[in-house]
């Protein structure tokens, strides 16, 4: 049987509970699961790559299906270099449907051997995103609950 490789992009700035939930839920259904930051030139982040790559490494060091990484470019053109078969991607609402709908669509042209999977979010992630995660933080409240248990919010850098 192929390996069932499956890649979580996204920019997980910073990973929440939310991503670490659908990213736990995925493990059991692939052999190697990458979680991938996309990197964009235009799109400056609020935390660095080192810190974002740091924290999703830390907070799954003792998971051996796990691949911590970043990529540039095309998602489909990182799945293509790297044998992966399939995109994992969370869904919340119905804008994150019509959203991942378009891009799904659009990566099958691209790249006819992929195929995209969702997970549904747990109920109580359903209005978490890191943008929230970050307004908090701008402002000087205590994001702690929104975040995985293992990472500090506290040492991070920017
Ligand atoms: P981007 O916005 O750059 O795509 P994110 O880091 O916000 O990246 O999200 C990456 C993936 O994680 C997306 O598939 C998104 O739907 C999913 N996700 C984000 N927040 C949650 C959450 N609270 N629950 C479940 N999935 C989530």
């Amino acid at each position: 049987m192929p390996q069932k490789i499956a890649v979580f992009p996204g920019s997980f700035d910073p990973i929440t509970r939310g991503h670490e939930s659908v990213i736990k839920r995925a493990v059991p259904l692939f052999d190697q699961l990458y979680i991938a930051i996309g990197l964009n030139a235009e799109k400056k982040g609020f935390f660095t790559i080192e810190q974002r790559l740091h924290w999703i490494e830390e907070v799954f060091a003792d998971e051996p299906k796990i691949l911590v990484t970043q990529y540039e470019g095309l998602t489909v053109d990182f799945c293509r270099q790297n044998n992966i078969g399939y995109i994992l991607r969370g869904l919340r609402t119905s804008a994150d449907f019509e959203f991942e709908r378009s891009i799904g669509q659009v990566n099958k042209k691209l790249y006819p051997d992929i195929e995209t999977v969702f997970l549904l979010t747990a109920p109580e992630y359903t209005s978490l995103n890191s943008s929230i995660v970050r307004d908090i933080l701008r402002h000087g409240g205590d994001a702690s609950q929104f975040v995985p248990e293992k990472i500090s919010l506290r040492e991070a850098n920017r």
